[in-house]
């Protein structure tokens, strides 16, 4: 197996920031390196230490590195690709750790294609972001799924599963269609649920956006959550997924249009069945070590 030393992360907010952060935790003999295009991030990366050494550019930033891994958003691991190529070093493995991965996998491909590419997606994240955002803990027990294109070199999957494993990951390979399809369903319409109501919410004119504030614990705050998370890289994500988030809005808008009917002709059976059923998929969620088992998301609540 490839060992790898030393990890160049390129965009140092949230995901870049906790796997430097992961790193000094769990694996710190792992030498780390960055780079963020913002000087502000940048500074504040260096305050926080979470890498070993920020540089001021990103050939700089990898010239070392046994692995190069891109947290930037979608849009931009083209890029940030083609800006790290000329410092690379020879046998590096560069991945990332975007939302999408066929759209990524074909952007590493062009912009790297001498280079050893393998797409991941740490399925781990909060509706923050930024350097201050990330912490050592977030890809703990939750799931990295690695897309390895056709033909990837068995030692370079075998030390990016490593890597990750060491992160305290748990590592599943897919296809990355098949992620993609998986994703739409498991994140990105939730998220286009989500900010959708909170959307529809701010936008009503009978009821005033300060009731929605003030009975939100009604239900809506939980959607607020997930409907603040970033722009940048939400607004990626969707152009990114676009044929299969489509496929999975059209299955949803089908669904949503049945339970219109149940709801409109009184059909109370139909809507307790569903109802069964989703309270018994949030039963396997807890018991899979995916959420927290304390009622309302463990929230404390006054006396
Ligand atoms: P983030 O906190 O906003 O960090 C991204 C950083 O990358 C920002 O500091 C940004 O700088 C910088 N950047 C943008 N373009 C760059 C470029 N060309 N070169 C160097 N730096 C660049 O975002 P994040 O939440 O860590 O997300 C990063 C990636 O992780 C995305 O691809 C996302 O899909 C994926 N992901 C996110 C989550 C989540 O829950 N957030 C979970 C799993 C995977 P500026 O601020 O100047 O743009």
């Amino acid at each position: 197996m490839t060992a790898i030393r030393s990890v160049a992360i390129i965009g140092l907010g949230l995901l870049g920031g906790s796997i430097g952060l992961a790193i000094k935790a769990r694996a710190p003999k792992i030498t780390t390196t960055g780079y963020d295009r913002s000087p502000d991030v940048r500074a504040e990366a260096a305050a926080r230490g979470l890498v070993g050494a920020v540089h001021e550019t990103p050939e700089a930033a990898v010239k070392d590195a046994d692995l190069v891994i891109l947290c930037v958003p979608v849009g931009a691991m083209e890029e940030a690709a083609r800006a790290i190529a000329p410092g690379l070093k020879a046998g590096a493995i560069i991945s990332d750790v975007g939302s999408s991965k066929q759209a990524v996998a074909e952007a590493l491909a062009r912009a790297l294609p001498d280079h050893t590419t393998i797409p991941a997606h740490p399925v781990a994240g909060t509706e923050q972001s930024g350097p201050q955002a990330g912490f050592a803990t977030l890809f703990a027990g939750r799931w990295c799924i690695i897309t390895p294109p056709e033909g990837a070199d068995p030692a370079a999957l075998e030390a990016l599963s490593a890597f990750w494993s060491a992160l305290g990951s748990k590592v599943e390979l897919m296809d990355a269609a098949h992620h993609d399809l998986v994703l739409a369903v498991t994140s990105h319409i939730p998220h286009l649920i989500a900010y959708t109501i909170v959307g529809t919410a701010s936008d009503l004119e009978e009821v005033t956006e300060s009731e929605v504030i003030k009975y939100s614990a009604g239900g809506f705050r939980d959607f607020t959550r997930i409907a603040a998370s970033d722009p940048v890289m939400w607004r990626d994500v969707f152009l990114t997924n676009r044929t299969a988030v489509l496929e999975m809005l059209g299955r949803f808008t089908e669904d949503l249009t049945a339970l219109q009917r149940a709801i409109r002709s009184g059909d109370g059976d139909t809507l307790f069945d569903l109802f069964t059923r989703t309270r018994a998929i949030r039963r396997q969620v807890i018991e899979q070590g995916q959420d927290d088992e304390r009622p309302d998301f463990g929230r404390g609540h006054a006396e």
